[in-house]
């Protein structure tokens, strides 16, 4: 299930610190330790799986939780905050850390620094 290289991994397993927001049976929920907006989470599954496209339908329930998660920290936002969740898979997507994780992003409009999809 978890990768002795990874630090993502290790993080799971408190074996490295981090600021834990959230933590369910499937998903562990962080602070990025290189915030790039006011609130900047990590929602890393509790299984090492590299990116998106290397789950499986085994992988169903750790996909699913990365979903409630992210309603569940939608709704410990102040006001009206809107946020992003966005995932980078595959190093020219600018994937860094090769453990499955999605970025929780609020408090920033990212369009108003030229990002377009
Ligand atoms: P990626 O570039 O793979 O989409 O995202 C990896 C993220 O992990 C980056 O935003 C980076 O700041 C964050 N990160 C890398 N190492 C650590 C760490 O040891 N602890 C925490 N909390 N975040 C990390
Ligand atoms: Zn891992």
């Amino acid at each position: 299930m978890l990768n002795a290289q990874c630090i993502f991994c290790k993080i799971i397993q408190k074996q490295i610190p981090s600021t834990v927001i959230l933590e369910t049976d499937h998903t562990l929920v962080i602070k990025d330790i290189y915030p790039k907006a006011p609130i900047h989470y990590l929602l890393l599954t509790k299984k090492h799986i590299e990116h998106m496209g290397h789950a499986t339908e085994l992988d169903a329930a750790h996909l699913a939780d990365l979903g409630l998660c992210v309603a569940k920290l939608s709704k410990t936002l102040p006001g009206t905050n809107g946020f992003n969740t966005l995932s980078n898979n595959g190093r020219s997507a600018g994937q860094s850390v090769d453990h499955l994780h999605w970025h929780f992003i609020s408090g920033k409009n990212l369009y108003e620094g030229g990002l377009s999809l």
